[in-house]
């Protein structure tokens, strides 16, 4: 065995919380069997404050440094590919795990292309196959109402995105080795280069983040309400979000929004106000340890995973409940 190759992501200079999310699922395939050690590597322009200690778990940190690797790796894509595929063939790991974010959903798959091997996307669990001594992973399948379980086909580099929010980060710190890896003979030929990122703007908590959040869909009627629902979040220390309906319509942004095309989640707290629960919408809800739902029809599916439910009219429960929560703020 080879073994695993995670692809990190830097923010703000250092080893982001979601690559510590793959170092469990790491982690678990070495406890499971999975030889040959666990790479973390990281893309960007300035790595120096990159370190083995921010990544727990992780036998050495690689470090990819290249002005066409700036936007720390996450933005832009050819040069990232190149760069992957250039470290894939020095090391020979058995799998690449990329984190399905906004980089990785894509970048995954192009390095998958690029090697020529095949890819899964959007997997909640990787296990080792003892029959094959090969990777399975778990991927929701039928907008998230049964799971699958995948084997990949011949031996080569196996390559898979894992949903943010369903492993716990590994916490600590790392006591791998460094090392510094030259990609520029690879990006050398790269044709397109990243040459601006315009990041929106947002206060608060992130969604991905939040411990509470406060969801609002289609049965609010317009935009307005959304103030209401960030009254409600900022009370509990906790952020909005939204079904694609009520993205859809224009009432927030695509930011907002929770499910299989939006954010995976995970807070102790989702309240959902006029979401009826589709089932691509509770696709980003695996992580939730709560949901509470407010909803006029007892019908709704929502009311299926809720744990506590609020059959009627949000325009009479949900401000005298953030009266509530006002008064026992204090
Ligand atoms: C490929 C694909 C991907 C998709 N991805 C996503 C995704 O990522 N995220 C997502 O959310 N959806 C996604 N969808 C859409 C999804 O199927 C649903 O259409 C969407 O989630 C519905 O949003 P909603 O619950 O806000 O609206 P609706 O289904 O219209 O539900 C509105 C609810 O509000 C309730 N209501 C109405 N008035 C009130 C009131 N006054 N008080 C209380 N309750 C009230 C109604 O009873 C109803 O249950 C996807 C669909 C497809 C096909």
């Amino acid at each position: 065995m080879a073994g695993i190759l995670i692809i990190g992501e830097v923010q703000d200079g250092a080893i982001s919380a979601v690559s510590d999310e793959l170092l469990a699922a790491a982690c678990k395939l070495v406890d499971e069997g999975v030889g040959g050690g666990i790479s973390l590597a990281v893309m960007g322009d300035d790595l120096s404050a990159v370190t083995a200690a921010q990544a727990p778990g992780a036998d050495r940190v690689i470090r990819m440094s290249n002005p066409a690797l700036k936007h720390e790796g996450t933005g832009g894509y050819d040069a990232p590919v190149l760069a992957v595929a250039a470290l894939n063939e020095s090391i020979s790991p058995d799998i690449i795990l990329f984190a399905k974010t906004d980089f990785g959903a894509v970048a995954g798959p192009r390095v998958a292309f690029k090697l020529g091997v095949a890819v899964a996307q959007d997997c909640i669990d990787v296990a080792l196959d003892s029959k094959t001594g090969r990777v399975a992973v778990t991927r929701p399948v039928f907008g998230g109402n049964a799971l699958g379980i995948y084997d990949f086909n011949g031996d080569g580099t196996q390559v898979a995105t894992i949903r943010p929010g369903v492993f716990d980060p590994v916490e600590g710190e790392g006591s791998g080795t460094i090392e510094d890896f030259d990609v520029s003979n690879a990006v050398a030929g790269v044709r397109a280069v990243l040459v601006e990122t315009v990041i929106q703007d947002s206060e608060g908590v992130r969604l991905e983040d939040a411990d509470v959040i406060i969801s609002g869909g289609r049965g609010l009627g317009g935009p307005a309400p959304f103030e209401q629902l960030q009254e409600l979040a900022d009370l509990l220390g906790g952020a909005v979000g939204a079904s694609r309906a009520a993205c859809d319509a224009g009432w927030v942004d695509h930011s907002y929004q929770i499910g299989l095309t939006g954010k995976s989640v995970k807070p102790t707290i989702y309240l959902s106000v006029g979401i009826s629960g589709a089932s691509q919408h509770m696709a980003g809800l695996s992580g939730a340890r709560n949901i509470v739902a407010i909803n006029k029809d007892d019908n709704a599916n929502i009311f299926k995973s809720a744990r506590f439910g609020v059959i009627g009219d949000w325009e009479k429960v949900l401000p005298a409940f953030t009266a509530t929560v006002r008064d026992l703020a204090g």
